[in-house]
This record gives C-alpha cells, sequence and structure tokens, in this order.
C-alpha cells in the first residue's frame, strides 16, 4: 500500500511556516486569546493550540489567564526579553511588590497588610492584584514582565518548586509555590528565602567583593551572605538561618523549632513584644513599641538592648567565619536606628576579634523595608539573563 504523505522536509517547512504566522501575529497584536489568534492566521483552533503549546515550551510565549475586548479566556503573547521584572517580598503580615530593572531601579511599589497565618488561597488574588496595580503604575504591561522574584521567610526547597518546614508561614508548606504564582501571574517564578534575595538587594548597591551578610529581624530572623556576588545556599538550601543559633539554652520560651534557647526567642521582633508585654503587664503592639522607644522609654530601651545585644553576639558567629566587610540588616527593629543599632554593634564587638570588628560595617541596608522586595527584582533577572 502506498499513500502520498508530504515528506518530512515538506512538513517541517509547514510547521515552520505556521509557527512564523503565529508569532507574526503576536508581534502585530500583542496579547490575544486563541480564537483571535486563530482568526489572524488563518490557521485552525487545533494546529493554533498545538502551535502555542509548542512556543510555550520554547520559552518563547507566555499564556495567563486574563481579559481581552471582554472576554475572559487564554491570552497568548511573546515573551518579552526586555529587562522588566517584579520583586514580591511575602511576610507574616505584609507582601510588598516592586517592579523595576536589572540593577534594582524601581519603577512602582505597591504593599497590603496581610492577616497573620494568612493562607495561599486567601493571599494569591492579593499578590496579583499588586503585581497588577505595580505594573500599571510603572507603565509596564504585564505581558512585558520577564519574570517575577519571590522571597518567602523560611527555607526553600534548592529547586526553588516549595517552601520546605520551617517557614514561619505555616499554611504555605509544601505548596507548588513557583508553579501556582507562576499560573496566576503569567510569568516565570523564581523563589528563594527573604535573607538570600536581601543580600543580593543589599549586593546590587553596595557589591559583595569584601563578603556581605544581609539579616532580616522580623517575626524569624534569618541571614543572606554573598561573596563576589554569589549567594552561599549551601548544600540543603539551609544557609544562614541564623534565627535557631542557640545563644542561651536556659532561656524559657520554647522555639518553634523544638528547642530552648534560639536566638529567635530572644532577639526576633516578637520576642521584644513580648518582653516589653511582660514588663508593663499588658499587651504590646509594634507600632506602641516604636512609640515608647521614640519617647526614650527606660524599659523598651533596655528590652531593645538585650534584643540588639544578643543579635550581635549571634552575629559574632558568622563574622568570625566570613570576615565580612558589611553586615547589613533590614526589619522593623534595624528601622529604629542607633537605639537598636548600638547594641547589636556592642554585642558583636564583644564577641569578635578586634581585627575582624575593625573590618566590619554593621549597618542599616540602604534599601530599607525594600530591600527583600528589590532583591527578589534583581535576583530574578540575573537568573533569567544567566539561563538566557
Ligand atoms: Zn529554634
Amino acid at each position: 500500500m502506498s499513500t502520498r504523505a508530504p515528506g518530512p522536509g515538506s512538513l517541517a517547512g509547514l510547521r515552520r511556516a505556521n509557527r512564523d504566522r503565529v508569532l507574526g501575529a503576536l508581534a502585530d497584536h500583542g496579547e490575544v486569546n486563541q480564537a483571535t489568534l486563530a482568526r489572524e492566521t488563518g490557521l485552525s483552533s487545533a494546529s493554533v493550540s498545538g502551535l502555542v503549546r509548542t512556543l510555550v515550551g520554547e520559552g518563547a510565549v507566555v499564556v495567563r489567564d486574563g481579559t481581552a475586548n471582554g472576554r475572559r479566556g487564554r491570552l497568548v503573547s511573546l515573551r518579552r526579553t526586555a529587562s522588566a521584572g517584579v520583586g514580591i517580598d511575602l511576610g507574616r503580615r505584609h507582601c510588598r511588590v516592586v517592579v523595576g530593572g536589572a540593577d534594582g531601579d524601581v519603577l512602582a511599589e505597591a504593599v497590603a497588610e496581610l492577616e497573620d497565618d494568612h493562607l495561599p488561597d486567601d493571599t494569591l488574588p492579593v499578590v496579583d492584584d499588586l503585581v497588577r496595580r505595580c505594573s500599571e503604575a510603572a507603565g509596564v504591561a504585564p505581558a512585558e514582565l520577564a519574570v517575577a522574584g519571590l522571597g518567602v521567610p523560611g527555607p526553600v526547597e534548592p529547586s526553588g518548586e516549595r517552601i520546605t518546614g520551617g517557614t514561619i508561614l505555616r499554611g504555605w508548606t509544601d505548596l507548588p509555590v513557583r508553579e501556582t504564582l507562576g499560573a496566576a501571574l503569567g510569568v516565570p517564578v523564581f523563589v528563594d528565602n527573604d535573607a538570600n534575595m536581601g543580600v543580593v538587594g543589599v549586593d546590587s548597591v553596595l557589591g559583595s567583593d569584601s563578603g556581605l551578610v544581609f539579616v532580616k529581624v522580623g517575626s524569624g530572623i534569618g541571614a543572606g551572605v554573598a561573596v563576589g556576588g554569589r549567594v552561599v545556599r549551601g548544600v540543603t538550601s539551609m544557609a544562614g538561618e541564623i534565627g535557631h543559633l542557640p545563644v542561651d539554652t536556659r532561656l524559657p520560651t520554647m522555639c518553634r523549632c523544638g528547642r530552648r534557647g534560639c536566638l529567635e526567642t530572644a532577639g526576633s521582633s516578637g520576642a521584644v513584644l513580648a518582653s516589653l508585654g511582660a514588663a508593663l503587664g499588658r499587651r504590646v503592639t509594634m507600632p506602641e513599641a516604636l512609640e515608647l522607644v521614640a519617647d526614650r522609654d527606660p524599659v523598651a530601651l533596655a528590652v531593645l538592648e538585650d534584643a540588639g545585644n544578643v543579635l550581635g553576639r549571634a552575629l559574632a558567629g558568622l563574622g568570625m567565619a566570613l570576615n565580612p566587610g558589611v553586615v547589613a540588616l533590614a526589619g522593623a527593629l534595624p528601622e529604629l536606628g542607633e537605639p537598636y543599632l548600638e547594641p547589636v554593634r556592642t554585642g558583636f564587638r564583644q564577641a569578635v576579634l578586634p581585627a575582624i570588628n575593625d573590618a566590619t560595617a554593621v549597618v542599616v541596608s540602604p534599601l530599607g523595608a525594600r530591600t527583600v522586595a528589590v532583591g527578589a527584582l534583581v535576583a530574578a533577572l540575573r537568573a533569567t539573563a544567566a539561563a538566557a
């Protein structure tokens, strides 16, 4: 039996021509749904579907759920190689989003407060909304965003697929966060621990040739380490989990990791509020604590001094191991400036060799509260450039 069929050469030629028609239509019309693509190219819906799948696999186009001409559907667009991206700092009670470029220049920023122990189903739409608002404010179409970086408070699988156990975002453990957020935003997502993102942010301003340590002091405490622009992650991406360094095993408070004496139970913002609350005999919120410090309340200053001192001593280990040029801090406590920084520096100085202390500048991050979000933006765009 003989069947006349196009030879491999002509079939491949036809596929290439159809592929070029789809790419040409996307270049002309921007973001469109598949029905429009079929109409513009004269190809069948099935052919367009198959070609779009192939092009997504090649990384040439992106697909997201959205609205075009008043109709919801799957929207297809060319993947831009432009250097605009998104940086997302997802915390226990906040989400900060920036849109900007690879050198960390921020075109727009948006912040939302989140419920304590928030869950992905509630939070992902908020993140999506912040990204859309931010892109609009920056004058960058969502389809022009090359990548999104997400910094999360806790360890992330080395592959970046999932947040692993030990995060303070309890409801997010084991969620395939890269895939889930990528599908919602319609861009590839690069996920890392927030302190690793933060150190990239500080590196984009100060450089890390002399060794750089970034420490985020919030509900948890984590450090990111970079040397010569490279983040040191360790074999299972756990490097810098200093919140669980034992600082005093006689401390009565049980840590969420199941041990006593962790840095986090003595030096985190939660520990400061708990100490202050115990001393004053009432519940104290962070804004109240900041007000008490601003008013030079002696109890608040003493509690802050203890927390700064214990962090400084804990950082001495990293100081002695790495001999870094800069230790940059971010979070509500570091933002208080000298009343917190001074005890951190004192604790560090008392626990390292003088030659190491003299060489290390302990400072507030030059990017302040934006450090993790900007770092996530820069890290994601750097990862994209490296993969290109
Ligand atoms: Zn612990």
